[in-house]
């Protein structure tokens, strides 16, 4: 066999290897826990799409904290312009970088407004034309608010895809190609949730609990440990 083909023979049968192995870790993510969701509170369309904007860099809990008064009294684009950049920002002055935030949410708000008929537009390429909104903000609305099929890659999901060896580059956008290469298509909608939940709550990022991790048997990380 030629060295061509065999490169090609051997790199064949590892991808066949580790899209075994996706295929039972995401087996047994939908056999712990079916239904996974996201930990952000929110009341509609608009508030979902703020609440993950503020949640980059910040934890869900600390966004919840200013959620409640959002939902209350900010709770559409209007709302935001009337309040203005400034007395939102002091909504959300707890958070990190919360000018920034509230830079970016006053502008989109005044695009939903001109541009959107004041609607959060459920389509990716929509969305990501907005201030502040990258790839992985509009994957995960569009998770959460259609049951969109898109991988959105944070923190999370790229240290524990690449511990358990489905994913092994260092970028978020390669990751989410690798992933979309691996994990069987009826698994993509949850596996954003699955792998943030277990990333925050097993799969730490400083101390991995491994000897609680029901995943152990297809861990790579795992099975490199002396
Ligand atoms: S076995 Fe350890 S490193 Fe692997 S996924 Fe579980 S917690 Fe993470």
């Amino acid at each position: 066999m030629a060295e061509q083909d065999r490169d090609e023979s051997l790199w064949r049968q590892e991808r066949q290897e580790v899209q075994k192995n996706a295929t039972e870790i995401f087996r047994l993510f939908e056999e712990h826990n079916p239904a996974p969701s996201t930990e952000l509170v929110y009341n509609n369309d608009f508030t979902l799409l703020i609440a993950v904007i503020l949640s980059a860099q910040a934890t869900d809990a600390s966004v919840n904290k200013v959620m409640t008064e959002i939902m209350e009294r900010v709770d559409s684009p209007q709302k935001i312009i009337e309040l203005t950049q400034d007395g939102f920002a002091t909504f959300i002055r707890t958070l990190n970088i919360y000018k920034n935030k509230a830079k970016y949410i006053y502008e989109l708000s005044t695009m939903l407004i001109e541009q959107y008929e004041a609607k959060v537009p459920l389509i990716l390429q929509e969305l990501i034309k907005l201030p502040g909104v990258g790839r992985k903000t509009a994957n995960v609305v569009l998770n959460v608010l259609t049951g969109g099929n898109g991988i959105a890659v944070d923190t999370h999901v790229l240290r524990v895809s690449r511990r358990l060896g489905i994913a092994s580059e260092n970028t978020p956008e390669k990751v989410e190609q690798e992933l979309y290469c691996v994990v069987p298509k009826q698994f993509w909608e949850k596996t954003n949730h699955w792998l943030v939940l277990h990333g925050r709550y097993t799969c730490k990022a400083k101390k991995p609990m491994c000897s609680d991790c029901f995943l152990r048997a297809y861990c790579q990380f795992f099975k490199r440990q002396p």
